[in-house]
């Protein structure tokens, strides 16, 4: 599986840096991406392997429109939108600030979708394409309730591009799926989650998937998560 050229999104720490290793040392090539490239920068200097630094702000359109047309790669196999902001514990939606919310739809939802968009052709390009969703439970419908509006939110609507882009990318052998890396001990997750690696080899599971392999659906530790 080695060799091949990955895209992974918000790539300077958490769960995404780990990934950006974990492909690296696989023998891939990373676009190792982050909305700072003095960080991205720093961030690939600590990996082994055929690491490339790239800015890219995924709720800039012109960030990300000049990151596709910087690629210098014929083609891009592996695509994992993995940035994202604001797990709202701190509100609810009853007393929500839709600014927030807004907020956390533009990198969650839109910026998956526009990079997505931008790098199409390059994934089609590739013949057996992979996007990875790194979504979360929180945007499960089947065990939603009250808290996290804007995170909630904006991964179920993750979850439903998800569906959409499998179901329209499957003749072009484009495989798309969301995971859910578990609760993870992150900036974001705070102290008290599971190891990084943990996390990581979770979304690494949807990029290793055989061609073969499912596509539209919502896994944990390769698992099926309920919609
Ligand atoms: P994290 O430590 O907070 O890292 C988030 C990353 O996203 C940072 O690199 C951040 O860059 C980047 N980012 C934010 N906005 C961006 C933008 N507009 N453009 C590009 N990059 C942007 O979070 P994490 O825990 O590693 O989470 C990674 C993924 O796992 C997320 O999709 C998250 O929702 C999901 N997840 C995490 C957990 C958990 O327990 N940690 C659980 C379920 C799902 P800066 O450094 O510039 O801010």
């Amino acid at each position: 599986m080695a060799g091949r050229v990955c895209v992974v999104t918000g790539a300077n720490r958490g769960i995404g840096l780990e990934v950006a290793r974990q492909l690296a040392r696989a023998g891939d090539t990373v676009l190792l991406t982050a909305r700072d490239l003095a960080k991205a920068e720093k961030a690939a200097h600590g990996l082994g392997g055929t690491v490339e630094p790239r800015q890219l702000d995924v709720a800039d359109r012109e960030s990300v429109d000049a990151f596709a047309r910087g690629v210098s790669h014929e083609r891009v196999d592996v695509l994992i939108n993995n940035a994202a902001i604001h797990y709202d514990t701190w509100q609810r939606a009853s007393d929500a600030d839709l600014g927030v919310v807004r907020e956390a739809l533009e990198t969650n939802l839109l910026g998956a979708w526009r990079l997505t968009l931008a790098l199409l052709p390059l994934l089609r390009a590739g013949r057996h394409g992979r996007v990875v969703n790194v979504s979360s439970e929180a945007g499960s419908l089947a065990s939603m309730g009250a808290g996290t509006p804007a995170y909630g939110v904006s991964k179920a609507a993750l979850n439903a591009l998800t569906r959409m882009l499998a179901a329209e990318l499957r003749r072009d052998r484009i495989l798309v799926n969301a995971v859910c890396p578990g609760w993870v001990a992150t900036d974001m997750g705070g102290p008290g989650g599971r190891p990084v690696a943990e996390g990581a080899r979770s979304v690494l599971w949807a990029v290793d998937l055989p061609d073969d392999g499912p596509t539209g659906g919502f896994f944990r530790d390769g698992r099926p998560v309920p919609w």
